[in-house]
C-alpha cells in the first residue's frame, strides 16, 4: 500500500494528479458521495461543460453559435439566476455548451451571493401554485 498522500496546496495536488493515474491508488482511495447537481442550470439541464471552445458542434458537428442563456440554479435551497450568461448552442440540434472558465465566474457570483457580499442586480417575484387549486 502507498503512503497516504498529503498536499500542502492545491496546486501541489493538481500538479500531482496530472503526473500520477488515479488507478494506481484506487484501492487507497475512500469512497465519498457529493452532489454533483449542486450548479445544475434547473433552464438547461443538459447544458455540458466544455474547456476550450470548439470549432463545431463535438456530439453531431453542427455549426455552433454564440448565445446567451439564463443560469437558474438552487443555491442554499434559494433560487438563484444570473442573468445573460455566454454559451453555445448548436443550430442543428440545440445541444449546449457553456465554457469551463465561464462556469468559473458563475461560481464566484454564487460564492459572492452566498456570503451576501453582492447585492441581486434585480428581484423576481416568481408565482406559487398548487395542483389541488386547478380543481
Ligand atoms: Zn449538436
Amino acid at each position: 500500500m502507498a503512503k497516504p498522500l498529503e498536499f500542502e496546496t492545491v496546486e501541489e495536488e493538481v500538479e500531482f494528479w496530472e503526473s500520477h493515474s488515479t488507478a494506481d491508488y484506487w484501492d487507497d482511495m475512500e469512497k465519498v458521495e457529493f452532489e454533483v447537481d449542486l450548479r445544475r442550470n434547473l433552464l438547461h439541464p443538459k447544458l455540458v461543460f466544455i474547456a476550450d471552445q470548439p470549432a463545431q458542434c463535438p456530439r453531431c458537428h453542427h455549426e455552433l453559435e454564440e448565445t446567451v442563456i439564463q443560469y437558474v440554479t438552487l443555491h442554499d435551497g434559494r433560487l438563484v439566476m444570473i442573468r445573460d450568461v455566454p454559451a453555445l448552442r448548436c443550430r442543428v440540434n440545440g445541444h449546449e455548451y457553456m465554457l469551463e472558465k465561464t462556469l468559473d465566474q458563475v461560481e464566484q457570483v454564487l460564492n459572492l451571493e452566498k456570503t451576501q457580499k453582492l447585492r441581486p442586480a434585480e428581484i423576481l417575484h416568481v408565482p406559487v401554485f398548487r395542483l389541488g387549486m386547478a380543481a
